[in-house]
């Protein structure tokens, strides 16, 4: 029997900024979907990628000195580690500046032209002269240029225009015919109202963009957004290809995912497409909602991004995995903030999952040395509609998957977690000591309940599924090991005590969070980022110079000097070119770690003065957080090394600049 395939896509991510906690939440979503379909044994292909084409990004490189290529590769790196750190199990990673996709796009456009769905017009709109730009009159900023503030004049350029108008009516009656295209009735609505709004051509080239995919007839001119974007999701699979074999396989979408200020797009315009390339619409989009801070969309341009990086550094991947799927944005917006996220670890993860395998694993170790015992003939009520719930919940969470409804999913899980928690109590094992056979019946029962519940998060919070099941000792990872049948048959599996989560103090990690300054962390991430990037194109200029670029006065006016007093230095263990410094800072005292203990002995370092760099974000070093940075003067190749210190005696925390 052939496997039922299953094939989901992200959007494609537009590469002008750098991943906040926002743009996983689709990714991470998607993924789920991904990784659970795979369990039910269905062939998936899970489309991920990235947008490079455009203006922004033209621009945003020719800041850097970089061509558009050279800007977006750095950028896809970002984006592939980000994937890489949240565990998303994509099948392919697509680039709109990959060489099969350009040739795809390229053949789609054409073929919409012979066809006559693609005609040559006027575009009309408000454009400036100086940065040879056109904008909509919402991209305008006080009604002048939004990039140099000039004026902005009327004006036209040749474009070719799709015949969005000609579909209209087609795409209206597949909405209304096909209930579960759209997913949310919101957006079904508000999708309708548009069309009855009537639809306009679309603009689908510029001559004025020049970092796009030539349209193949005429050179002057490039495809714009929406037949470049778009069929993404085709040309990944080879459509119009010498292989189309994967496109035969996958195609139509089983799934497109995506947050809600694309919506028109993937409803209106990519239906509208695939109906003039005699193309099968996908089965169901989904535009969900927006990750919000204090109320708005998270992103970037708000500057309100929460690194995603800084959270999985301390609290681990499955952690913002669990709080983006199950509290995340899945349906309609949803809101993020420290103290609910870290909570949601605290009741959660720790009350109620770690809780439950460290009870159980350690009653089992203390009372029969790991071993499972195989199930009575006196099993009581109370243990049937603990194992009847346990195999029931493999229906109820495949049903909330089916409707991509991740959250809901969760939910079921945790009802049953918290079940098992309960039949702890209620049973009071500890009280069953002297009776073996009830002891044994009970930690059987919990055994069973960890099991599948392990198996079923495989799909969310894959580590976390695998430690429970390392812990277990269970290798069977499959949807059909979760039954009754099978139930019988797990006895002998050896338990190790484990813990899985530690219990968070709120409070500390609030501050950690929140006055530690998550932003300086995001911050210098990003800059390190950009540093690298900018590092490519300036290595010339460095190799002649020797000097770091330019930077305005502004710039440097950020930079908090202090005159520092050296109270302690020590060696730090383990790293032979690290010493720790206390430096007092007039009423404040700080850690200081510094590459410099070949340079220096500890002793010849007390009472000295030196010059502290005081706002510099802090750095974990070894274990140690350090609260800024000393200063040093030294040659190229490190062999003199001395510390920068004012010409006479200063009072310490005595500005420098
Ligand atoms: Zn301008």
């Amino acid at each position: 029997m052939k496997n039922e395939k299953y094939y989901i896509t992200t959007p494609i991510y537009y590469l002008s900024g750098t991943p906040h906690l926002g743009t996983c939440s689709t990714t991470v979503y998607a993924d789920s979907l991904a990784r659970f379909n795979r369990l039910l044994g269905k062939d998936v292909f899970f489309l991920t990628g990235s947008d490079e084409h455009g203006q922004k990004v033209a621009e945003r490189a020719e800041k850097q000195g970089l061509t558009p290529k050279e800007f977006c590769d750095a950028l896809d790196v970002k984006f592939k580690e980000l994937w890489k750190m949240l565990g998303i199990s994509y099948d392919k990673y697509v680039r709109t500046t990959d060489n099969y996709h350009i040739e795809t796009v390229q053949k789609i456009f054409q073929k919409l032209y012979d066809k006559g769905d693609i005609y040559l017009s006027q575009y009309e709109g408000l454009y400036c002269t100086p940065c040879e730009t056109f904008f909509t009159e919402s991209e305008l900023k006080d009604g002048k240029c939004p990039v140099c503030g000039r004026e902005v004049k009327k004006a036209q350029e040749e474009a070719y225009f799709f015949k969005l108008s000609k579909y209209a009516d087609r795409v209206k009656e597949y909405i209304l015919s096909h209930p579960d295209f759209v997913k949310l009735d919101a957006t079904k609505n508000e999708m309708l109202s548009f069309i009855n709004q009537g639809l306009n051509d679309l603009c689908v080239s510029r001559t004025s963009v020049k970092w796009g995919v030539p349209v193949p007839f005429n050179k002057n001119h490039t495809v714009y957004v929406w037949i470049d974007a778009l069929p993404n999701y085709i040309s990944a699979l080879g459509y119009l290809s010498d292989d189309d074999s994967l496109f035969k396989k996958y195609w139509p979408a089983d799934v497109h995912l995506m947050a809600k200020e694309i919506a028109r797009f993937h409803i209106i315009i990519w239906p509208a497409i695939l109906m003039a390339l005699d193309l099968p619409l996908p089965k169901v989009i989904h535009a969900h909602g927006w990750l919000t801070q204090s109320g708005l969309k998270m992103g970037k341009s708000l500057g309100n991004g929460f690194n995603p990086y800084v959270l999985c550094d301390r609290y681990g991947v499955d952690a913002v995995r669990y709080f983006l799927l199950r509290n995340g944005p899945i349906l309609g917006d949803a809101p993020y903030d420290n103290e609910t996220f870290l909570k949601l670890i605290n009741t959660d993860l720790v009350n109620d999952l770690a809780n439950l395998l460290s009870r159980t694993s350690a009653m089992l170790v203390q009372n029969f040395d790991g071993e499972l015992q195989p199930l009575s003939n006196n099993v009581l009520d109370i243990d049937k509609n603990l194992a009847s719930e346990t195999v029931c919940l493999v229906e109820i969470v495949k049903q909330y998957m089916d409707r991509l409804e991740p959250n809901n999913a969760l939910q079921a899980i945790w009802k049953v977690v918290r079940l098992a928690n309960k039949y702890i109590e209620d049973t009071a094992p500890w009280t069953q000591k002297e009776n073996r056979e009830r002891l044994g019946d009970i930690l059987h029962n919990l055994y069973f309940v960890l099991h599948s519940v392990a198996v079923l998060l495989q799909a969310f919070i894959p580590e976390t599924a695998n430690k429970i099941l390392v812990a277990l000792q269970n290798d069977d990872k499959t949807f059909d090991t979760i039954s009754h049948e099978y139930n019988q048959k797990i006895f002998g599996q050896k338990v190790e005590k484990t813990a899985l989560y530690q219990r968070l103090d709120i409070q500390k990690e609030i501050q950690y969070l929140e006055v530690d300054s998550v932003n300086k962390i995001e911050n210098v991430r990003e800059k390190n980022m950009e540093e690298n990037v900018e590092k490519q194109s300036l290595n010339n200029e460095q190799e002649k110079f020797n000097h770091k670029p330019t930077i305005d006065f502004a710039d440097f006016e950020k930079i908090e000097i202090m005159v520092g007093r050296i109270l302690t230095a020590e060696k730090v263990e383990n790293a032979d070119r690290l010493l720790k410094f206390s430096v007092k800072l007039g009423d404040e005292t700080r850690t200081i770690v510094s590459g410099v203990s070949k340079h220096y002995e500890p002793e010849y370092l007390l009472n000295k003065e030196v010059l502290v760099v005081t706002n510099l974000a802090p750095r974990k070093i070894r274990g140690i957080e350090s609260n800024g940075m000393i200063l040093y003067a030294f040659n190229e190749d490190e062999t003199e090394f001395y510390f920068v210190t004012p010409e006479k005696d200063m009072t310490d925390g005595a500005l420098v600049g």
